[in-house]
């Protein structure tokens, strides 16, 4: 599997990397960016993460045989629209959006007769570092990429999507967008809106230079993703907001249970919730769920 022409829309912390990647594989010949900002795609070419810079998302595809739309996930619909008219008939367009519900349908209402050579695909290999310079041609080894085919995808464009990511060193699953949207509300999306949400409340009181002052590794931990970039992380809630609501009436149905047992000073009861999720997270970290 080689192509000839790869374009990345959206350059950033995965588009960059894909770029890197795909170069470092040696499975591409040209990798052409196109982005907002002129520094942005200046640093992603300084860093080899694409060889040219086109105007914009339509000069980007002319010619390719693999795109990667890599934007946040609100720019999608606009970006299909753009290139549909100039994509190659046997182009193999996949995306890096975080949500897949949204994105199938930006997909059927943009792309139009071009649909079938889209995959969908959402590497989980994020950070909260954002934009070129964050970039690694190592982001996709040992991590996961999800695929959520369409109905319309002929196998063998799933086998090259498939291929693509294998070859950047990841391990390929699938399932239906659904299912997919209702997972990474629960273990990805629900996280972040946790992090903001206690670093907005902190930053919010009166006294907050002196929490901020006391604030030690476990804030910082905890805290971490709410680094992220804001823009992403806005699209993603607003596209997945139906099942984040969902998490989130489900966590207020711990935390009220939380706090029932500290109303009642249920020491015992605190206790072995803490042990049961303290053991189901060493599982987690030792692989027992992969
Ligand atoms: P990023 O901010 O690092 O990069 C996004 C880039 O897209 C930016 O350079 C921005 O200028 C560019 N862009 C914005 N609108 C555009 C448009 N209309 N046309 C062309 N370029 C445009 O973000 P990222 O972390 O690389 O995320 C990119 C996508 O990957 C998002 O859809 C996100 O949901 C998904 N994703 C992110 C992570 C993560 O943790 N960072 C993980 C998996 C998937």
């Amino acid at each position: 599997m080689f192509f000839e022409k790869v374009a990345v829309i959206g350059v950033g912390l995965i588009g960059g990397s894909f770029g890197m990647a795909l170069k470092a594989a040696g499975r591409c010949k040209h990798v052409v960016g196109c982005g907002r900002s002129d520094a942005n795609l200046g640093s992603a070419l300084q860093r080899g993460a694409i060889d040219s810079v086109a105007t914009d998302a339509a000069a980007a595809v002319r010619g390719a045989d693999l795109v990667l739309v890599a934007a946040p996930v609100a720019q999608f619909e606009k970006i299909f629209l753009a290139i549909q008219p100039v994509l190659p008939p046997d182009c193999l367009v996949m995306d890096a959006g975080s949500t897949k519900r949204d994105v199938v349908a930006a997909a059927r209402a943009g792309l139009g007769a071009k649909l079938s050579g889209f995959v969908p695909a959402h590497p989980i290999a994020g950070a909260e570092k954002s934009g070129a310079e964050a970039a690694q041609a190592d982001l996709f080894k040992g991590r996961k990429v999800v695929l959520t085919p369409l109905p319309e995808n002929s196998p063998g464009s799933i086998q090259v999507a498939r291929e693509a990511w294998q070859a950047l060193g990841a391990e390929v699953s699938t399932m239906p967008a659904e299912e997919h949207d209702a997972v990474f509300a629960a273990v990805s999306h629900l996280p972040h809106l946790l992090a903001y949400a206690l670093v907005s409340d902190i930053a919010a009181r009166p006294n907050a230079a002196q929490l901020f002052g006391y604030a030690a590794g476990g804030f910082r931990d905890f805290t971490r993703i709410a680094s992220s970039h804001p823009e992403m992380w806005r699209d993603i809630c607003v596209a997945n907001g139906d099942q984040l609501l969902k998490e989130l009436e489900n966590f207020s149905g711990e935390i009220q249970k939380i706090k029932m047992l500290l109303q009642n000073r249920d020491a015992e009861s605190l206790e072995k919730l803490f042990d049961d999720a303290r053991g189901a997270r060493a599982r987690w970290l030792n692989g027992e769920y992969r």
